[in-house]
């Protein structure tokens, strides 16, 4: 029988809502819902049926987002991550791992963001180097999501050997030599518990390299780059899509008491061109997403420039209706009532997440303009 993903999305945006306010104000991670995801299947969601996993595609994983980030940012934010790891290692890692993802024992994360290369994250500065049948890892990394909940990183390193970019690795995230910085205390997203983590002579076996040594920037642009794009773009578009509907439930019921007829705020043309704005710009975005999904599905030969496009026309998005949302809602909006400061918050992150909109913009202009995206 096919699995409800739907309804398993539904299920755990449920738990999500009824956490999510508890979960921004005391930044504390949000581990009733990812629990509920992990009951309710959701672990597995894109984990191959071989390993007990669901087998369901990017746009399942999209719709799952989307929902989620509608409550939670965090929790959307959390489960993103997830995602981005398990596609890694569906494709490189040992079928132990597979099984355990598939089946709600592991929670997975990328490690790719460091001190030195900061946003770049194509460019690791960390090192690892062969000895015996391990590999060495010293590293400083900047953010990790869930840095102390995952049961494993996915992370990236120079190679061993040679001159490629990158290599990719499998580290338990209770490897000896790692130290997580500590609690997350950011802006948006408080829940997404991610921590800058430093890694002195962590050993991993040979066997936990993803894929082969120097293969990681591949890796990183065929498979991390279009899940996390699209996943994160699903969480910019649900918080987005809450804001619309917090905003008009805001305006259509707050009123001016001494204004006999016309008396609520949607009533007032200029507040409803704000929401229709608002509206626009987050069906373009969606149509844009929806779109750049049968890209992908089909191969088309513009898949990988629409990618680009929608994780930056969804994170500007979020953040632009996000501003609007503060206006229209006037001063209630600064207060936690009306839910969209946390919100607006929140969409503040998929700007500045590698690739942020400024090297999106960048690299589409490059495509664009028929030049080569590095270099
Ligand atoms: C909530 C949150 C969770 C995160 N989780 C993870 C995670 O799980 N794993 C992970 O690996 N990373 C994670 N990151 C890190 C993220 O992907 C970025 O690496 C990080 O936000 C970059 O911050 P920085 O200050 O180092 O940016 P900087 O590199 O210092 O950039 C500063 C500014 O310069 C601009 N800029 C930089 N280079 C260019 C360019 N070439 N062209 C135009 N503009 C440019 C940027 O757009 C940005 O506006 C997370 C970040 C956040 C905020």
């Amino acid at each position: 029988m096919t699995f409800d993903f739907r309804a398993a999305a539904e299920a755990v945006a449920a738990v999500a809502r009824e956490h999510a306010i508890a979960v921004d104000s005391t930044a504390s991670f949000p581990t009733a819902t990812v629990d509920a995801a992990r009951m309710a299947g959701l672990f597995g969601l894109i984990s191959g049926t071989d390993v007990g996993g669901h087998g369901l595609s990017l746009r399942a994983a999209t719709h799952v987002i989307e929902r989620i980030a509608r409550e939670c940012g965090s929790s959307a934010m959390v489960l993103t991550m997830h995602y981005c790891g398990t596609a890694v290692i569906e494709a490189h890692g040992e079928r132990s791992v597979r099984q355990d993802i598939a089946q709600g024992r592991h929670l997975s994360t990328l490690a790719f963001s460091e001190a030195g290369s900061r946003s770049h994250f194509w460019a690791p500065t960390s090192t690892a180097r062969a000895d015996g049948k391990h590999a060495v890892l010293d590293a400083k990394k900047s953010w990790i999501t869930s840095a102390q909940q995952a049961t494993a990183y996915v992370w990236s390193s120079k190679p061993c050997t040679g001159s490629e970019a990158s290599t990719l690795w499998l580290v338990p995230a209770k490897a000896s030599g790692l130290a997580v910085a500590g609690a997350f205390d950011g802006m948006g997203l408080r829940g997404n518990d991610s921590a800058p983590v430093t890694a002195s002579s962590v050993r991993v076996p040979l066997t936990s390299r993803l894929g082969d040594d120097g293969a990681g920037f591949g890796i990183m642009m065929g498979t991390v780059l279009p899940t996390f794009a699209m996943l994160i773009a699903s969480g910019s578009l649900g918080l987005a899509e809450a804001m619309v509907q917090k905003t008009a439930a805001h305006a259509g019921g707050t009123k001016y008491a001494h204004l006999p007829t016309q008396n609520a705020l949607a009533d007032l043309p200029t507040i409803r061109a704000y929401i229709a704005r608002m509206r626009i710009q987050v069906d373009m975005a969606k149509a844009l997403w929806q779109e750049t999904l049968t890209a992908l599905e089909n191969g088309a030969a513009d898949a990988g420039l629409r990618v680009l496009e929608t994780k930056a026309a969804a994170a500007e998005t979020a953040s632009s209706v996000g501003d609007i949302a503060m206006r229209v809602c006037g001063g209630m909006a600064f207060r936690k009532e009306v839910g969209v400061e946390r919100m607006f918050r929140d969409t503040r992150a998929a700007m500045v997440m590698a690739p942020t909109s400024d090297q999106l913009f960048d690299f589409v202009g490059k495509a664009v303009c028929g030049l080569p995206l590095f270099g």
